[in-house]
Parts: structure tokens; C-alpha cells; sequence
């Protein structure tokens, strides 16, 4: 298709208000890319809103380069489901064919498709799509129209070469269909081409989430977590005052003695004109029902040991001021966790406040490093052998998200070796992240390994840069995760594939497993790769505005790169229309770290 432009319009009131909670608008864009080469794609999100979605759709007819909308979400049965009443109001020709085409297609996979109620039409020069709004219907749907779509723009657009153009692919070739570029053979002696078909790093995810199991059912059982206590146990003080009875007037008061934070609560009887000294977060006396801040007082006399005897009280008292009533911040048998949240920090104080000392099982991991030329960075270097960098970083990294690292093993190039420590390793953990040994030379036997042990292997290859022979296999709730060696593209998969499937293991929520994402402006020009790139770059603020600096050679031997590297820049492939990443255009980065702004301008 000749360079257009694509809408991906997700209309969801859910997604409306936690963008990260939209998965199908970015599969559709992802989808889109990966299948029209020199296509640009934007998107965006509006809630279940009539006017809301029609002015969005509005905007985006007006662009004369966008010719494709593809909306998901809204079209189903729900009193708020108002997608296709928005757009047929803007349509000026209905296709009710491509919208029955796309119907009977889905209802194959499910008779519930029959309950979608998305419509297709021409507004302007633009083909509006309605698409459902699940993750699946959205992929489903968008393979049965995806070989449709260039002819059809083209026929809307009335570009009579292109149409022919058409005709004649779709008419005479033999790669009807085929919408990945890369080839795929047996690996052997005769077709060195690697058997994996090379993946999208969406559909890896898709698979990632579908195949990993949650070790703890966290989310469940934090959700159901009642308090077994109050929080304040007692009546608390909020200040720093004079404890009393509110039916006394203000005016001096005899102050009968000093109640500390900790001791326990006063019984004894108070008259009107009695008060007792109190500090924040002390028990009040059992007969007072208010607190006078010390500065709503003057100290009137000292007794003969220098304690007060006698104080002014010099505003009115008024019952239950700054006191914090029992259960106040929690009471017994509420929820503890109003709303789920990954953070340790959070579970783990909240669990404190009410004396809970669950123990929150986690993944348990290992970590592999393959190569016959390693040494540890603690041996002395001889002739032909490197520093193992790898155990180090995917150790630290697994650490500085949370995670525990219980096993770490350098292994020689070498199958059988592989093969027993790999089978021993699986005896004890959940995951094995490896390095190295999967790419295509004679001595990268990782692959070969996990097939002898009858490990599925879900993907042995992803269609991007660094990280291409990144591969994942399970076996009966056992993960692996083989990284390429490169010391950079097992950084970069290790963030992008295994830190998302310990973190969904551990029974984080799945859009939260991966990377946060932020848009970012280049600084520099940057030559796109023929893989869509995710590039190091350190990320500087101006006036609040990010931008990105990409961090020198990318080669993926060079460790260095990811030096000040706070994010990923997420770089898509290179057409013959768009070579270059030019300064100034602004890309979607996976946020790298917690304090991801290197530098303030
Ligand atoms: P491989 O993926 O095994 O083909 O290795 C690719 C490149 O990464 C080779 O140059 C290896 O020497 C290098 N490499 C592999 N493992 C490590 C490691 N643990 N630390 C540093 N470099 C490594
Ligand atoms: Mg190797």
C-alpha cells in the first residue's frame, strides 16, 4: 500500500480512564504496521460518549493523508455500547457487505460475534471501520480484512494504476496472504534459515500472558484481606494539647497529668474544669471527648515538682475535635486493599499497619549463562575468554525490580552440560533466564536442550533489534526464557519479555506487567533498522517536556550503551518512504527506570 495513514481509535470508558488497560488498540496498531510496510498509524482513546467519539472521528476524516479508521470497543449490546450510532451519523456511504464479510468470518470462531453490532462505511476519502473491543475479535477480525483493505482504499481514493496493481497481486501471487517478510526453513545443513517464525513483540506478549501461570493468586487474596483490627485501636489524639470533657466552657482548667503516646488508656473520673496534658497519638482519658491544641492554650501555673498545675483554655471545646474516633483509618473486618497495587512498598506497609506478616511467595528464578569463553569477573582473564557480564547485570536487575535471583550457573557450550543443569535447575525454581546458545551456530545447543526435554517452544524468534533469537518455552508451569548472549540484547529482552512474565507470575495485573511507556522527542536523527529498534537513550526534561538522547553506538555488544539509558526508545521498522528517525519527532519509550530524567533544562 502507498504511504497512508491509519486511526486506531479505541472507545472504551474503562480504557478512557487507565490508558494502560487498553491492549487492542495497540495489537491493531502493532497489526497495522507489521502488515502495510510504509504505513504511519495513530491512535488515541475516547470514553463510551456519542459527541466524544464523533468529534474525534471528525478530526481525523478531515486529514486528507488518513484513510483508515479502525475503531475497537463500544459496539456490543450495553446501554453505553453507542459506537456504531456515532459513526453512521458521519458515514456518507454504509458498506453493510464488509461489516456482514467481517461478521461471518468472526462468528466461525464464536457465536457470540453475532452479538457485535459494528457497522463499515466511507466518510470523505476515509474507510471507517468498527471493530469489537476484545483483545481477540480485534486480531480475528483485523486477518480477515487486512487483504482487503489496500484495494479498497485505493478504489476510494479512485487510483485506477494502484487498483490495477491490485488486481494483479492479489490475481497472480503465490504469496497470497503472507504477510511476514522473514523466511523460515529447517535449520539444517540444506536450509540454514532459522525453523522459528520470526514473532511481533505483541504477539510474543499475547503468548507470555496466556501461558504463564500466576504462582500466587495475589490480586485474589489481597482483595479478600479484611482488617483484623482497628486503626486507631483507641480514640486518638491528632494534636499536641489539653484531653477534656466538651460540656466544659473554656477558661482555666486544673491539669491532673500528662497521657504519653503508648500508655494505656485513663479511666479515672474528669470534671468539666479537669484536663489531662496529651500528645498526637496518645489514648484519650476514657471520659474526655475532645482535644485543645497547645496553642489554643497559656500555661497559668507550675506545680512544685515544675509540672503544670493550671492552664487557659482559649477557645470553646467542642466534642470529638482532633480526636480520630476508633477504626477511623480502618476499621475491623473492612478491606484492606480498597484496589489492587503492584507496589511492595504498598502491600507490604499496609499488611503492617494491621500486624499481618504474610509472607508474599515469589517466583522463584535462576539465572544461566552459556558460552564456552566465559570467565568470572572474579578469575584471571586468559587467551580467548571474556568477563561473563550477564550473570551480573540480569542478577541486578532481577533485584532492582523486586525480585529474587536463588540460583546462578555458568555453563560451558555444551549439551549435555546444558541439558543436566537444566533438569536439576527446573527441580528448584519456576524460571530460568538464560543468555547466550540460541542463535544459529553449531554450538548454541539451548534450543536443541529444551526440545530434548519436551519443552514447548512457544517462540524462538522476535521481530526485533536487538534481541532477534530471543526464545521462550514452557514446560508443565516451568518457564525458560533463552536471551541472546550479547550483553544488549539481554538487556533489552530481559526487560521487554522476562521481567513482564515473573512480574504476571507473581500475580501482578497483566497490563501493569510490562515496561510504563512515555512519549519522547528526538534529539538526534537516527537511521531506522530494517526490525523495528527499542533503543537506549537517556531522557532530558525541558520545561517539562521529554526528549531523548540516543546513547551512542547501539551495536549490541556494546554494554556501555546503557549507560544513563532511561528508556527504550520504541523505533518502528524502516519503509523505503521513511529511512530516518529525524529530530523532533516524538516516539513511544519503555521507562527503564525509576528515576528515568537524567537531566533538567
Ligand atoms: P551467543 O548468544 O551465545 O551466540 O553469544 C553472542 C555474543 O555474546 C558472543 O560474542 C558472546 O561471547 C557474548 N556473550 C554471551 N554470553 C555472555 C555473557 N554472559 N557475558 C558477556 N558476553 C556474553
Ligand atoms: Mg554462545
Amino acid at each position: 500500500m502507498e504511504s497512508i495513514t491509519f486511526g486506531v481509535l479505541t472507545i472504551s470508558d474503562t480504557c478512557w480512564q487507565e490508558p494502560a488497560k487498553d491492549t487492542s488498540g495497540p495489537i491493531l496498531r502493532q497489526l497495522i504496521t507489521e502488515t502495510f510496510a510504509n504505513t504511519q498509524v495513530i491512535g488515541n482513546i475516547v470514553p463510551d460518549e456519542k459527541d466524544l467519539i464523533q468529534q474525534e472521528l471528525r478530526k481525523w476524516i478531515d486529514r486528507e493523508e488518513l484513510r483508515v479508521i479502525l475503531t475497537t470497543g463500544g459496539t456490543g449490546f450495553a446501554p453505553r455500547d453507542v459506537t456504531p450510532e456515532a459513526t453512521r451519523q458521519l458515514l456518507e456511504k454504509e458498506c453493510p457487505q464488509l461489516s456482514m464479510y467481517i461478521t461471518l468470518e468472526s462468528i466461525k470462531q464464536t457465536q457470540y460475534a453475532a452479538l457485535s453490532r459494528g457497522i463499515c462505511g466511507i466518510a470523505g476519502n476515509t474507510l471507517i471501520l468498527n471493530l469489537p473491543g476484545s483483545e481477540k475479535a480485534v486480531k480475528e477480525c483485523f486477518q480477515t480484512i487486512r487483504e482487503l483493505l489496500p484495494h479498497a482504499v485505493h478504489l476510494i481514493g479512485d487510483d485506477v494504476s494502484l487498483v490495477r496493481k491490485t488486481h494483479a497481486e492479489f490475481q497472480g501471487s503465490a504469496q497470497k496472504g503472507h504477510i511476514c517478510p522473514h523466511k523460515t526453513g529447517t535449520g539444517t545443513y540444506s536450509d540454514r534459515n532459522s525453523p522459528f517464525p520470526m514473532l511481533a513483540v505483541q504477539e510474543v506478549l499475547s503468548i507470555i500472558f496466556n501461558t504463564v501461570q500466576k504462582t500466587a493468586n495475589l490480586d485474589k487474596i489481597l482483595l479478600e484481606m479484611s482488617a483484623p483490627v482497628n486503626i486507631p485501636p483507641f480514640r486518638a489524639s491528632i494534636k499536641d494539647g489539653y484531653a477534656m470533657k466538651s460540656t466544659g466552657f473554656s477558661g482555666s482548667k486544673r491539669v491532673l497529668g500528662c497521657i504519653a503516646a503508648g500508655d494505656s488508656p485513663n479511666t479515672l473520673p474528669l470534671a468539666e474544669d479537669e484536663c489531662y496534658k496529651i500528645n498526637t497519638g496518645a489514648p484519650l482519658p476514657l471520659e474526655a471527648d475532645c482535644v485543645v491544641q497547645v496553642e489554643d492554650t497559656k500555661l497559668l501555673q507550675l506545680d512544685k515538682n515544675g509540672q503544670e498545675s493550671l492552664v487557659d483554655i482559649m477557645v470553646e471545646p467542642q466534642a470529638g475535635l482532633d480526636v480520630r474516633p476508633v477504626g477511623y483509618d480502618l476499621s475491623t473486618n473492612d478491606r484492606i486493599f480498597p484496589a489492587l497495587d503492584p507496589s511492595p512498598v504498598v502491600v507490604k506497609s499496609l499488611l503492617a499497619s494491621v500486624g499481618n506478616r504474610l509472607v508474599l511467595s515469589k517466583p522463584k528464578v535462576a539465572i544461566v549463562s552459556t558460552g564456552s569463553e566465559l570467565c568470572s569477573p572474579r578469575d584471571q582473564l586468559t587467551p580467548g575468554k571474556i568477563f561473563d557480564s550477564n550473570t551480573t547485570m540480569l542478577t541486578e536487575l532481577l533485584v532492582y525490580f523486586g525480585f529474587n535471583c536463588m540460583h546462578t550457573c555458568v555453563l560451558s557450550d555444551s549439551f549435555e552440560k546444558t541439558k543436566e543443569s537444566l533438569l536439576e535447575l527446573f527441580g528448584v525454581v519456576d524460571f530460568v533466564i538464560c543468555s547466550g546458545g540460541v542463535s544459529m551456530g553449531d554450538k548454541d545447543f539451548v534450543k536443541s536442550v529444551l526440545e530434548d526435554l519436551q519443552f514447548t517452544i512457544h517462540c524462538g524468534r522476535v521481530n526485533i533489534k536487538p534481541g532477534k533469537p530471543m526464545t521462550f518455552a514452557s514446560r508443565n508451569n516451568k518457564y525458560f526464557f533463552g536471551l541472546p548472549g550479547n550483553p544488549v540484547s539481554a538487556f533489552v529482552t530481559f526487560h521487554l519479555f522476562a521481567l513482564p512474565a515473573i512480574r504476571f507470575a507473581a500475580g501482578w495485573d497483566r497490563c501493569k506487567c510490562s515496561l510504563s511507556v512515555v512519549n519522547v522527542k528526538l534529539l538526534n536523527d537516527f537511521s531506522l533498522d530494517s526490525r523495528p529498534e527499542f533503543v537506549r537513550a537517556s531522557v532530558i526534561s525541558k520545561s517539562g517536556e521529554l526528549y531523548a538522547s540516543v546513547n551512542g553506538n547501539q551495536i549490541s555488544s556494546r554494554l556501555q550503551s546503557i549507560v544513563g539509558a532511561d528508556v527504550l526508545i520504541n523505533l518502528p521498522a524502516r519503509t523505503s518512504d521513511r529511512p530516518l528517525a529525524k529530530a523532533g519527532e516524538i516516539f513511544p519509550a519503555s521507562v527503564l527506570r525509576l528515576d528515568f530524567i537524567s537531566k533538567y533544562e
